[in-house]
């Protein structure tokens, strides 16, 4: 985690003085720890936050975890941090490739339902990058008038398809610093090698890339997910190196900044088809990039 978002959310933590929303961005477990830490410290009663001493904490502690469904079908819209009262977590349901509207309406029913001891409360979403259209209007319902002593945390992988009205009313909280370019992680090299081939690669190749991401959409959407946050990534850093010599062009490059920023957001707000964003993706950075 970024320095700086560490002492952002150990501040809140140690003075009880908590914003309406953050917007916690970076890797997706890191992002999901750092809200699920920062939602049991708001209510631990000890010290460090969370102290795992304290009857809070031992309420907030693990569970087999319930599994979610946005349908209300085959499990809850909504769970409860452990069993405290006053934490709330919702996620993609199990067999969902979205968090839907059902489940933010069922969360702001529940923040309007004054329950718990009467102290804090807090509702993480996570996955908050799949959250569709309508839910995120939904949410935006909540953030515009927050139920009294609550927090929402938004815990997402890329804020890219995120309404601008619902990231405006965030603290946001960027886990990735500068030094966390997603270009230098590990877990990314073997993408990141591939994605330095596209300007050399040719076409059917690249067609027969996109077509690994066949099958499960759930696991085949963060995949092409992954793909997009690189090529973008990448091709933000060519077009910087490109400015600084004197006879640039970045016009391709950026036409190709701009389809990659499509593609995320048909991707998490359209329920597009993994492989035909990945092919237009590819095809992007291809043409972008001599
Ligand atoms: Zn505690």
């Amino acid at each position: 985690m970024s320095s700086n978002a560490r002492k952002l959310l150990a501040r809140a933590l140690e003075s009880g003085r908590f914003h309406s929303a953050y917007l916690i961005s970076g890797a997706a477990e890191p992002a999901r720890e750092a809200a699920l830490e920062f939602a049991r410290g708001a209510v631990c009663q000890g010290s460090p936050k969370p102290c795992e001493n304290c009857p809070s904490c031992q309420r907030s502690g693990p569970r087999e975890l319930i599994k979610l469904d946005g349908k209300g079908e085959k499990g809850p819209f909504l769970r409860h941090i452990g069993d405290h009262a006053d934490l709330f977590w919702v996620e993609r349901g199990a067999t969902n490739t979205r968090v839907l509207i059902d489940q933010v309406r069922a969360l702001q029913q529940a923040l309007h339902r004054r329950g718990g001891d009467g102290g804090h409360r807090v509702a993480v979403i996570a996955d908050a990058q799949w959250l569709n259209h309508e839910a995120q209007n939904a949410l935006l319902h909540v953030l515009e008038e927050p139920p009294p002593a609550t927090t929402l945390v938004l815990a997402t992988e890329t804020s890219a398809g995120l309404l601008a009205t619902v990231r405006s009313r965030c603290q946001k909280v960027a886990l990735r610093d500068e030094a966390g370019d997603p270009l230098d992680a590990p877990e990314h090299a073997e993408t990141l090698a591939r994605v330095e081939g596209i300007p050399t690669a040719k076409i059917p190749e690249l067609l027969a890339w996109a077509g690994e991401y066949r099958g499960n959409r759930a696991k085949a959407a963060e995949a092409v997910e992954e793909l997009l946050l690189l090529c973008n990534a990448w091709l933000s850093r060519r077009i910087t190196q490109a400015v600084q010599s004197p006879d640039h062009d970045v016009r391709r490059p950026l036409a190709a900044c701009r389809t990659l920023f499509d593609c995320r957001k048909s991707l998490a707000q359209r329920n597009a088809n993994p492989q035909m964003v990945a092919e237009r993706a590819l095809l992007a950075v291809h043409r972008g990039i001599d």
